[in-house]
């Protein structure tokens, strides 16, 4: 998501090369071989930050590293009110709402333009270009979400990818209590291991708000999710896992950031409304 965003900025000025592709894990990924060689050539290094990339190989590099950018800390230390905080910690996951996600754009921006400052014009014009885009890209999301009647618009997802998503695209205006609108078994990261009271307090969940269907993440294991459909066979009622899946931490095959945030709207609203 960061590379995309980095692309369209720098246009034909940069050449970026994503180091954590495809379906691996932000969270957990540690460097591979070929790695320090991307680093070591890089002029800048733009990463996610508020705790994101924990990996200790890659958080080392990232956090020793002066050419080193971390594009959505600057919210947290701007507008903290706009972090979330969930078990003491930053919510890392602020791509899943583009009106948020949009904030990135400055302080790539200005990183370009300290790097290349002859070209500053440029970098200026692609950056409103994109702001623009994605201010259309979020009315759109918002659309699709709040066509929805607001009792069909709960959430079951793989990993705590998507609170973001549900304050801004699911709950009512001013709703105080908002955090009901989704739930994940695994917490931010998706490695953690799932308890007995995990699956009890999702159930509960679930037969309270009547929610008709779990969202699979593409990166995510659906094991968490198949223990979740068990557990509520035998407590006598059914709730299906979507065949459509979600991106949460990579974008697939959607082929840009705001595509799989597009992508993620309509499936979800598609498979809310068919009970
Ligand atoms: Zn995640």
């Amino acid at each position: 998501m960061i590379d995309d965003i980095v692309g369209q900025i720098g246009g034909e000025r940069v050449d970026t090369i994503p180091l954590i592709r495809g379906e691996l894990d932000p969270h957990s990924y540690e460097l591979v071989k070929g790695d320090d060689e991307k680093f070591a050539r890089a002029d800048l290094i733009f990463y996610n930050g508020l705790g994101l990339e924990h990996g200790l190989s890659l958080r080392q590099n990232l956090e020793k590293n002066p050419k080193a950018v971390a594009v959505a800390d600057p919210i947290l230390q701007q507008r903290p009110d706009l972090i979330l905080i969930v078990d003491g910690q930053p919510d890392p996951h602020v791509w899943m709402d583009i009106a948020l996600w949009m904030r990135i754009v400055e302080p790539i921006t200005e990183a370009l333009i300290a790097k290349d400052p002859d070209h500053a014009q440029g970098y200026r014009e692609r950056g409103a270009a994109v702001l623009k885009r994605m201010q259309e890209a979020d009315e759109k999301v918002f659309r699709i979400m709040q066509s929805l009647p607001s009792d069909k618009r709960y959430l079951i997802t793989s990993h705590d990818a998507f609170h973001y998503f549900a304050r801004h695209y699911l709950a009512e205006e001013g709703e105080m209590d908002w955090q009901q609108r989704c739930r994940a078994p695994e917490g931010l990261a998706p490695e953690a291991h799932l308890s007995v009271c995990d699956v009890i307090a999702i159930i509960d969940h679930i037969e309270e708000f009547h929610i008709p269907v779990l969202f699979p993440e593409s990166n995510v294991s659906k094991d968490s999710l198949r223990k979740i459909v068990d557990a509520s066979r035998q407590k006598g009622f059914t709730i299906r896992m979507s065949q459509q899946i979600l991106y949460g931490d990579s974008m697939g095959s959607t082929g840009s950031y705001l595509e799989m945030i597009c992508h993620n709207a309509e499936v979800i609203a598609q498979e809310l409304l068919n009970e």
